[in-house]
This record gives C-alpha cells, sequence and structure tokens, in this order.
C-alpha cells in the first residue's frame, strides 16, 4: 500500500477513534476490516525489527541463561507499553504475568503467551544459526532463497522469516506487542483489562505451571483466557479452537534374559522381550486402530449437534492422505476430527537389540515402548493410565514400576515395568460462551467472513490448569501458517500471517466485551 494512502486512513481511524473517545458514545463505529486492515499492514512492517530482535535471543527451556534473557526481554517490552510486570517464581523457570488496566473496563481477559522454543540442532538449518533469523522467499526451483533482510521493507506477503520459535510461538508474541502498538498511537483503548501470563517452559510440558496457578489464583483472576498459538486451518483461514487434548505418557519395559544371549544357544529357551512386548502391544488395538481395552472410550459420544460442528471444518481428507501417503485410515472416528475427538493410545517410540549396522544375533535382554495418551474431557486420566496397566496385568505380567531385581524375576513368569506421566487434561469450551461470541464477532469483523471453528485440537497445550483452577473458558486463537516446520529445523512464519495475525488481535482489542 501506498504511503500517502496508510496516511490517508489512518488519520481518518484516529479522527474517528479520538471523536468517540470525546462522545463516549457507545455507537460511534468500531474499525472496520478496511482499517485494520492498514493498521496491520502498517504496523507489520514498524515492528519487524521487534520481530528480528526477539527471534534473535535463544530460547531453550532447559538453559537457563536462556530462559533468564527471554524473562528480562518481555519484561521490559511489557513495562515499555504501560504495563506492572511481575515474576512468579517456581521450582524452575518463572512466569512472567504483565497486567495493564483500562479506564473503561469491567472485565479481565488473561492471554497466555509461550516463549520458549524447542531445542535446536544447528546442522539441520539452512541459515548461519537458528537464533540469526533469515528472509527467505521461494525461487523459480521452489526452494528457499535467502535473501536481504532489507527486502522485508518491501515485503511480499509468501515471504517467510525462518528461525526458531518464529512461529511457536515468538511470531505471535510479536504480532501482540505490535498490535498494542498501534491502538497506543491511535489512542484506541481495549474495554477490558489485560493480565499477559508468559510461559517459558510450554516446551517442556510446563511442569511447574499447574502449581504456579493454583498458588496464584487471585493474581491470575480473570473472566477468560485467550490464547495466542497455533497454526489456523489448513485453508489459512481466520480460525478459532475451542479446546485441545490434554496429555500423559507411559512407559512399558518387557524383559528377557538377564543380559543379551546368543540367539543360537538360547533361542527357543530364553522367551524374546521384544516379542512379548509386541504381543502386549498388539493385544491393546483391533487392526483399525481402535483401542481394545474395555472402557477405554467411556463416556464419549459424538451426538448429532456435535457432528455438525465437525463437518463444518473444511478439510480436504483426500489432501491429507495424500500428503501423508496413507493407503488407509485408523477407525476410530468417521472422519479426521472425529478421530481426534477420542482419547488415543500411540506408540511414539520402541527399542529392543539393535538394528541396521549394529544387528546382532542376540536374544535382546528387554524391549521398551514409550506411549502418549492425549485425553479428552470426558475421560479421567488417571482411570484410562489405570485401564492400561490392568491389562498389562490381565496378560500374565507382574507389574511394578521398579526394574527389576533378580528375586523378582524369579518369581514371575513375566515382568513389566510401567511408569507415567499425566502432564495436563484436556479443556474445550462451548462455542456459544461469552468467549466464543466476543471473539467470533471480533474475527467477523475484521476480516468479514466467519471464523472456521474448531471445537478441540488433536495436539496438548497446558490451558487445562487455568481452566480447571480458575474456573475460566479458555479459546485459542491461531494465528500461524500451518506448514511452519514447527519443533523441526528451518521453523518459520509467512509474512501474510503475521501481517493478519496483528488485524487478528486488533480485531480483539478493539472489540468491546
Ligand atoms: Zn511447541
Amino acid at each position: 500500500m501506498k504511503a500517502s494512502l496508510r496516511t490517508l486512513v489512518r488519520g481518518l481511524l484516529l479522527a474517528t477513534t479520538l471523536l468517540s473517545l470525546e462522545a463516549k458514545t457507545s455507537e460511534t463505529p468500531l474499525p472496520d476490516a478496511k482499517a485494520l486492515d492498514v493498521l496491520a499492514e502498517e504496523y507489520a512492517h514498524s515492528s519487524f525489527p521487534l520481530l528480528r530482535e526477539i527471534l534473535s535471543i535463544p530460547n531453550d527451556a532447559n538453559n537457563p541463561d536462556d530462559v533468564e534473557a527471554n524473562v528480562v526481554w518481555t519484561e521490559s517490552a511489557f513495562a515499555q507499553r504501560g504495563f506492572d510486570t511481575q515474576r512468579i517464581a517456581t521450582a524452575e523457570a518463572p512466569l512472567l504475568l504483565a497486567t495493564r488496566q483500562h479506564a473503561a473496563a469491567e472485565k479481565t481477559v488473561l492471554i497466555y503467551l509461550q516463549i520458549d522454543g524447542q531445542p535446536v540442532d544447528p546442522g539441520r538449518w539452512f541459515q548461519a544459526s537458528p537464533y540469526t533469523p533469515a528472509l527467505k522467499q521461494r525461487n523459480a526451483t521452489g526452494d528457499w532463497e535467502q535473501i536481504p533482510w532489507s527486502a522485508i521493507e518491501n515485503y511480499d506477503e509468501e515471504m517467510r522469516v525462518f528461525a526458531r520459535s518464529a512461529s511457536d510461538a515468538k511470531g505471535p508474541v510479536a504480532m501482540f506487542l505490535a498490535s498494542l502498538d498501534a491502538m497506543a498511537d491511535m489512542r484506541m483503548e481495549p474495554n477490558f483489562n489485560i493480565k499477559v501470563i508468559m510461559d517459558y517452559e510450554e516446551e517442556l510440558g510446563s511442569p511447574n505451571l499447574p502449581k504456579a496457578v493454583t498458588d496464584n489464583r487471585e493474581l491470575l483472576a480473570a473472566d477468560m483466557l485467550i490464547i495466542f498459538d497455533g497454526p489456523r486451518h489448513i485453508t489459512n483461514r481466520p480460525t478459532l479452537t475451542f479446546g485441545a487434548r490434554g496429555i500423559a505418557t507411559i512407559t512399558l519395559t518387557t524383559y528377557g534374559p538377564v543380559v543379551p544371549q546368543h540367539s543360537g544357544h538360547f533361542g527357543n529357551y530364553a522367551p524374546n522381550p521384544a516379542l512379548r512386548l509386541a504381543q502386549l502391544l498388539a493385544s491393546m488395538k483391533d487392526s483399525d486402530g481402535r483401542v481394545t481395552i474395555p472402557g477405554f472410550y467411556d463416556g464419549i459420544s459424538i451426538d448429532d449437534a456435535t457432528k455438525e460442528i465437525l463437518r463444518a471444518v473444511p478439510d480436504n481428507e483426500e489432501e491429507i492422505k495424500d500428503r501423508l501417503q496413507l493407503g488407509s485410515i485408523d477407525k476410530v472416528g468417521k472422519n479426521y476430527q472425529e478421530a481426534i475427538q477420542y482419547p488415543s493410545l500411540n506408540i511414539r517410540g520402541m527399542q529392543s537389540g539393535w538394528i541396521d549396522d549394529k544387528v546382532r544375533t542376540i536374544v535382546p535382554g528387554w524391549a521398551r515402548a514409550e506411549i502418549d495418551v492425549r485425553l479428552v474431557l470426558e475421560s479421567d486420566p488417571e482411570r484410562l493410565i489405570d485401564l492400561v496397566k490392568q491389562h498389562v496385568s490381565a496378560q500374565g505380567f507382574y507389574v511394578t514400576d521398579q526394574m527389576p531385581d533378580k528375586a523378582m524375576r524369579m518369581a514371575h513368569a513375566k515382568v513389566a515395568t510401567f511408569t507415567y506421566e499425566n502432564s495436563y487434561q484436556s479443556f474445550r469450551t462451548d462455542f456459544d460462551s461469552d468467549v466464543g461470541r466476543w471473539l467470533r464477532s471480533a474475527l467477523q469483523r475484521a476480516f468479514e467472513e466467519d471464523p472456521i471453528q474448531i471445537r478441540m485440537s488433536g495436539g496438548s497445550i497446558p490451558i487445562s490448569p487455568f481452566v480447571n483452577t480458575l474456573g475460566i473458558p479458555a479459546v485459542t486463537v491461531p494465528t500461524v501458517n500451518r506448514d511452519n516446520n514447527q519443533h523441526s529445523p528451518n521453523e518459520n512464519l509467512r509474512l501474510g500471517n503475521y501481517r493478519d495475525g496483528i488485524r487478528t488481535m486488533l480485531g480483539i482489542l478493539t472489540e468491546p466485551l
């Protein structure tokens, strides 16, 4: 957009806003899609240095120095924008709470932001460092080619910034700060108070968050929670996500001889732990991927109204199957959205003996499966874990949470070590809740279209401690491109999504609550 037009729209917007502040009428029109687009464009431009700066700070939560640098940066960024900031101490990384009160406010919105990123393997990034943001565009052969950072001045919406956390989730942090700046410059103020809670251990599963929320209930009190995180629906249209599955993990180990034995000398004699594990795992599911442990899906029913909600999501399942190269799919649900409304029992890794060039002719000493259980609201995590444990026991295994000693091995025909961790529960908010109606209205105004509404995403975010402890509803507002390589090398953020993210947040910040 030409600078002159931008100035004109900006002037008009400013005049309207000032008028509304002086007149204090409720009839003053809210900024429309066009005005928000212009503003988002301008503040995308002006915030690129900020985006670059925040992405240049290493943020591996395993490294306390990284955490501290990010806490200091965010403390300063929010203080500069008129927020009171306060560290909430935990056993490890602190949380940061930034609060700003507004004159016309009756309600308070809690906003969750994630600052840390997954660990990096710099050798697998096609740039100097995952913490040196690189601007790239596709060349004629479709490969991403780095271009000078200065080209961002005249950016094209298909260009991308590559860096750790570009999408997950410092990009949204930069969008939010840019939106706050736009609001301040336009002398617009939300009619609700804002509390921002920043998590520096999200990629570690937020181990200290539940206790911190419980211990700081009054401090965090709010009417609703919104989460600026995650990718939009694959169509890249405006999206609201009303829930997420929770997660628990299980480690399951079976045993053979105390140390690996020659398979010629002891094959047919020493029981093989890999086979035992395979049989055990196979007994948990049928060939269509459905868990056969009785009671695992108890309490979940997808009624007609819910089916309608799930069908309204414009998934292209042929495209999904094609992309993942799947000749068949599991039959837990009738379609993709339905499938993720159920808890899952997923083998995320298995190991026994050695393979490839390290293969050897042995009866291995042990076999291990790492399992994750994605949780839904209807299923009590302790009950699900216990069902799996009882099932292992019912297959003739003596179940222990220890590595077995000789006496234990000798006393039982089969021993399995079963340990688990219940990270956090699922959450799910009604489409017709106050927060749902409010966000829908904000996005409709910002984009002149109905957002895609996702009942529950398959992945997990640590939001249930807020929902359950504070007793408030939560909705996720995703902004980034889905093909962002999050958690992997060459994570990136599409600049069109960065701009639209600012537009989304401006829509929300200007929406009366
Ligand atoms: Zn992540």
